[in-house]
């Protein structure tokens, strides 16, 4: 019988090197891009949650989706002739320390879709990964699965951090297995069984910054080459000259988009208030997506110095203020890894140095459109005036603490007409946006419509109205984003069997921007009952 599904294609193990050794054992895997190895079988496969649009776009139909054949393949379970599942070889640095080899320790590659033709002659194709799909020659001490509770985790951010617009990779299912493993959630001692699932996620890519260092930390100039070319050919086609010659100056402008992708994706992060609580270089994708979603989080008040990563608590390098720096710290590994290729240290030290410039330029262009300031687009420098006025936001909304969604959509409302002296007028206008009504004293209050006096004085000097700036705030300033205990929610419903809420949360995701009367009760600040639970403010790492 002919299979409904869509075609996968080896492209990736047919252009790259593969480990010889076929046996799933874990070691050091030398001179190879990946390893074959299958995914192991799960007890049953039952979706949880199916995402048929992205489904659409690699080709499924509906019958497919309906298929036993298609929930086969997500879970693992339906090896198709000519699929080849493999699993990637990298390292990275983790917390700022080289740690070797890492590899894919729980994801299983299944294979490419060729996406429909854009018009243009070069292929495209999106990745198919299972996540929790068993040991791998790269699993070291672990078994290979993924709990329930971080699949959920998983798709539903991957979905919320795309229809938000911002680069990341995309989950296509979640499926329980009906395996079992144990896990010490809290790590107090208390392990307990948690159920299994896999998100079968969907990239053009799935190389990190890690696929590049690992070849060249132990000086495999060939295979350091072939991946860098296989990231040019497949993911940046248009830096291709016309002779088809790659060569070093092709490699650094690879490298500047690389770091121009970077600075892209951590400037989209702190727009929306997204902390992604690991970001070690084998969680940094070559093509900017947002990739591995673990102990992340979303700030509810405003911190630069939060971070969701309880295994992180100490040293906080990964908190929401320092992603744009760690950001410029992880490309520098990047451009270490590439050197001998190059050869020159000055060009890879300017790209380097340029980062900080192009974040900063992004940055203001993002929170001019966050204030609804109207900028010249053309200009490549820097409004000094709008910067200070921007820099100086953040100071306020630090001084109490200011839910930083529900702030920015409540300026969004605020008047010009307001006569900001009124200090009971200002108060009633941001009331819901505060913590503790008790922080809220006449001296922050001053600090406020100070800071509105010269936001309405930036106002006053362009020609919107009122409504038009509102309309243009709220599509970049969301209105529901994935709160850390909302998440935490619709797990533990889940893990009682109740996958509603998982449902609806990825439902009203799909519109962040818009508000939806059917979804008002997720459009509030974290709960009092939540400030200190497990998951809704700090969240442990064990996955
Ligand atoms: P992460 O911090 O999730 O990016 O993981 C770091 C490394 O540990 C990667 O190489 C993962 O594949 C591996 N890893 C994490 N959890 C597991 C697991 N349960 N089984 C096998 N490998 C894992
Ligand atoms: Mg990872």
């Amino acid at each position: 019988m002919s299979s409904l599904l869509p075609t996968l294609h080896p492209v990736f193990v047919s252009q790259l090197p593969a480990d010889p050794e076929l046996s799933n054992t874990c070691r050091s895997v030398e001179h190879a891009a990946y390893s074959y190895v299958p995914p192991t079988p799960t007890k049953f496969s039952k979706i949880i949650c199916c995402n048929n649009e992205l489904a659409y776009t690699l080709g499924f139909s509906n019958a497919a989706l309906q298929s036993t054949e298609f929930s086969e393949l997500i879970s693992g379970n339906n090896l198709l002739s000519k699929m080849q599942p493999y699993a990637m070889n990298y390292g990275g640095h983790q917390f700022g320390q080289w740690a070797g080899q890492l590899g894919d320790g729980r994801a299983i590659n299944l294979g490419q879709y060729l996406l429909p033709s854009n018009g243009t002659e070069t292929k495209e194709y999106a990745t198919l990964q299972l996540k929790g799909a068993g040991q791998t020659p790269y699993s070291r001490r672990a078994d290979g699965m993924a709990v329930l509770r971080s699949s959920i985790r998983e798709y539903l951010c991957s979905e919320a951090m795309y229809h938000l617009g911002i680069p990341t990779t995309r989950a296509l299912s979640l499926t329980l297995t009906g395996e079992e493993v144990v896990r010490d959630k809290l790590y107090d001692g208390r392990a307990a069984y948690e159920p299994c699932a896999i998100v079968a996620r969907v990239s053009p890519s799935f190389l990190r910054f890690g696929s590049i260092q690992l070849p060249s930390s132990r000086g495999d100039l060939g295979l350091l080459k072939q991946t860098i070319e296989y990231s040019i050919t497949h993911d940046y086609p248009a830096l291709i000259p016309e002779s088809g010659v790659i060569d070093k100056s092709v490699y650094l402008q690879w490298f500047t988009e690389v770091c121009e992708r970077t600075a892209h994706l951590i400037v989209e992060w702190m727009r929306v208030g997204f902390v992604h609580g690991v970001l070690n270089t084998d969680n940094m994708s070559l093509i900017g997506e947002t990739i591995d979603f673990g102990p992340y989080g979303w700030i509810d008040n405003f911190d630069l110095n939060w971070t969701p990563n309880t295994s992180d608590a100490a040293e906080k390098r990964y908190r929401f203020g320092q992603q744009a720096y760690i950001g410029q710290w992880n490309l520098f590994q990047l451009g270490n890894a590439i050197y001998p290729l190059i050869e020159e240290a000055e060009p890879l030290q300017a790209l380097l140095n340029d980062y900080n410039h192009v974040y900063q330029k992004k940055w203001l262009t993002m929170m001019q459109a966050k204030l609804g300031l109207e900028a010249k687009r053309e200009d490549s420098t820097m409004d000094e005036t709008d910067l200070l006025l921007c820099k100086e936001l953040e100071k306020v909304m630090s001084l109490v603490n200011t839910d930083m969604t529900l702030f920015y959509r409540h300026l969004a409302t605020f008047s010009q007409q307001t006569n900001i002296t009124d200090h009971t007028v200002l108060l009633s206008h941001f009331t819901t946006c505060f913590y503790q009504l008790e922080e809220i004293t006449p001296e922050y209050l001053e600090q406020l419509a100070k800071w509105l006096g010269k936001y309405k004085t930036r106002l006053s000097k362009q020609k919107n109205t009122d409504e038009q700036r509102k309309d243009a705030m709220n599509k970049v300033n969301p209105c529901y984003i994935l709160r850390n205990f909302q998440v935490q929610e619709a797990i533990e419903l889940a893990e009682q069997g109740d996958y509603s809420r998982v449902l609806t949360l990825a439902e009203l995701l799909k519109t962040p921007y818009q508000e939806q009367q059917q979804y008002q009760q997720f459009s509030v600040k974290r709960p009092n009952w939540a400030t200190n639970k497990f998951g809704c403010s700090a969240l442990s790492c064990s996955s």
